[in-house]
C-alpha cells in the first residue's frame, strides 16, 4: 500500500468505527482489532505489518483528527516492543492487548544499587520452586513503578555462571504482597523514581520470557528501543478540550501516565526558549552569547539531520552498522548541557530562582537541575562511549576484572 492508499483505507475505516462518545475501553478494543493500535506490528499481532514511514501516515491522521490512539506513554512500550519481539504466543496474548488498550501499565525493573551501567552484574536472585520463581533482591531509578500492574525483570537464575549468562527475564505482577514499591524524590522536586523492593516475590513459571540464561539477549533489545526513544519528541500534540465521554477519559489517563515525565522537557535544554530569552533580556546584542547560541542550535540541526541520515539508511536495507540509538542520545545530552549552559548565559542569576515570580516560572532553575539525567538515563553518557568505541570503531575492549562464575566476582568493592 502507499501512503495514499493507506491514508485512504484508514479514513474510511474510522468513518465506520470512530465515535468521541465511545468509551476509552470501546474504542480501543476496535482500534486493536481493526489493525490501527500498532500498525507497525506484524497483522498476525495487531497490527498491519507497516514501516516506519507507514506507519508515520497512521500517527498523522490521528493527529489532524484528533483521534485517541492506543496507550503508548511510559515503560509499557519498552515492555510490549520486547514481548513481541520474544515473548511466547500465551504471553504475546496475554499481554500485548491490555498494553495497548491501557489497561495495564508497566515499568522497567533493571537497575540495583550495586548495577546500573554494570546491568549484567545485576543480583536480584530469581529461583525455581515448585514450578513458580521465587524473587528476592532490590530494584532501583524505576520510573512510574508507583503506577504499574506489571514489571520487566532482569534477575539472576544461575550464580556459578558467568554475568551475562546467568540473567533471565521476567514478566513480574506488580500487585502483590512480595513487591513493595516506595518513592524517591528528586533534586527538582518531582518523583518519578522508586526503589522496588522484592521480598519473596512470585512469578509464574509462564512468565519467564525468551527462556532461562537468555536475560542478557533479551534485555539488550529493551535497551535498544529504550536508548532509540530518545530521539523521539514524548510530547503529543492533541487537543483534549474536545465534547465526548472519550476525551474526558482519555485526559484522566493522561494525567497519570504522563506525571513522571512533566519535568522531560526541562531535561532536553529547552533548547525551544533560547531565542525568545536571549531577545527579552537583550543577551541576543552579546557576541558571546550569540556564539554559544548559534553552537547550540548547530548542535540541534547536526543531531536532527544525522538521525534523519540513519533512518534513510535502515530502510534502505544497508548492512552498515549505524548506532543511531547510543549517538543520538549522546547528542541529546551533550544538546541538553550546551541549552542548560546558555540558559545561565542569558537568564544570570535569574536562572536559578523558582517559582511563579521568577524568570519563565522557574522552568530555567528546573532545567538547571533537570539536565543531569539525560546524562545517566538509558545508559550515561560514558556507557554510550564505550558501545560506540568497541562495537563502532572497534576500538580495544575494556580490560575485564569480571569473568567467571558470577558468585566469585567481587561486587560493589
Ligand atoms: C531519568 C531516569 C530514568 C530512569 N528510569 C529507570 C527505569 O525506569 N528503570 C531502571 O531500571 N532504571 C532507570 N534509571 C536508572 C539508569 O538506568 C541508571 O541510573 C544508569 O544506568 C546509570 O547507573 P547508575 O546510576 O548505577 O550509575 P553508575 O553505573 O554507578 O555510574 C556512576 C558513574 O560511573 C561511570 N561509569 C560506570 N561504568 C563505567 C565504565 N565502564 N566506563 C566509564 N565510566 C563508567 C558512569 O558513566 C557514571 O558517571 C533511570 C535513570 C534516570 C536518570
Amino acid at each position: 500500500m502507499n501512503n495514499d492508499e493507506i491514508r485512504a483505507a484508514l479514513e474510511s475505516w474510522l468513518e465506520d468505527n470512530w465515535s468521541p462518545q465511545l468509551s476509552l475501553m470501546e474504542w480501543r478494543n476496535i482500534l486493536v482489532d481493526g489493525g490501527w493500535a500498532a500498525p507497525h506490528w506484524p497483522q498476525a499481532w495487531f497490527g498491519k505489518g507497516f514501516d516506519a514511514e507507514q506507519a508515520q501516515v497512521v500517527r498523522t491522521v490521528f493527529r489532524e483528527r484528533n483521534i485517541v490512539p492506543a496507550a503508548s506513554i511510559g515503560p509499557r512500550g519498552l515492555a510490549s516492543e520486547t514481548i513481541l519481539a520474544h515473548g511466547t504466543d500465551g504471553q504475546k496474548t496475554r499481554y500485548l492487548r491490555p498494553i495497548l488498550t491501557g489497561e495495564h501499565a508497566w515499568c522497567q525493573l533493571f537497575s540495583e544499587p550495586g548495577s546500573g551501567s554494570d546491568l549484567a552484574g545485576a543480583s536480584t536472585k530469581a529461583e525455581l520452586k515448585d514450578g513458580r520463581w521465587i524473587v528476592n533482591g532490590q530494584k532501583v531509578w524505576n520510573t512510574s513503578a508507583h503506577h504499574a500492574d506489571f514489571g520487566i525483570l532482569l534477575a539472576r537464575t544461575d550464580f556459578d555462571l558467568p554475568k551475562h549468562q546467568g540473567l533471565s527475564y521476567f514478566l513480574i505482577d506488580m500487585h502483590q504482597p512480595g513487591v513493595e514499591v516506595r518513592p524517591l524524590k528528586q533534586m527538582n522536586g518531582h518523583a518519578s523514581f522508586n526503589e522496588v523492593f522484592m521480598s519473596d516475590a512470585v512469578v509464574s513459571a509462564d512468565d519467564l520470557l525468551g527462556g532461562e540464561g537468555n536475560g542478557w539477549a533479551v534485555a539488550a533489545t529493551t535497551l535498544s528501543y529504550e536508548r532509540q526513544g530518545f530521539r523521539r519528541s514524548r510530547s503529543v500534540a492533541f487537543d483534549i478540550e474536545q465534547p465526548g465521554r472519550i476525551y474526558q477519559e482519555y485526559a484522566k489517563e493522561l494525567e497519570i501516565a504522563n506525571e513522571p515525565y512533566t519535568w522531560y522537557p526541562q531535561r532536553e535544554g529547552r533548547v525551544d526558549l533560547i531565542l525568545a530569552r536571549a531577545r527579552e533580556t537583550g543577551a541576543i546584542s552579546d557576541p558571546a552569547v550569540r556564539q554559544e547560541i548559534a553552537k547550540l542550535l548547530s548542535m540541534q540541526q547536526a543531531h536532527a539531520l544525522a538521525a534523519a541520515s540513519a533512518e534513510a539508511k535502515r530502510k534502505s536495507g544497508s548492512n552498515e552498522i549505524v548506532p543511531a540509538g547510543s549517538i543520538g542520545k549522546l547528542a541529546a545530552s551533550v544538546i541538553a548541557r550546551q541549552a542548560a549552559h546558555v540558559h545561565t548565559m542569558i537568564s544570570g542569576a535569574d536562572a536559578m530562582t523558582a517559582g511563579p515570580d521568577s524568570a519563565t516560572d522557574g522552568v530555567i532553575a528546573e532545567v538547571l537541575v533537570s539536565v543531569p539525567a539525560i546524562s545517566i538515563a538509558g545508559g550515561t553518557d560514558e556507557i554510550q562511549r564505550n558501545i560506540i568505541a568497541e562495537r563502532v570503531l572497534g576500538m580495544p575492549k575494556e580490560i575485564r576484572s569480571d569473568t567467571g562464575p558470577f558468585r566469585d566476582i567481587k561486587r560493589n568493592a
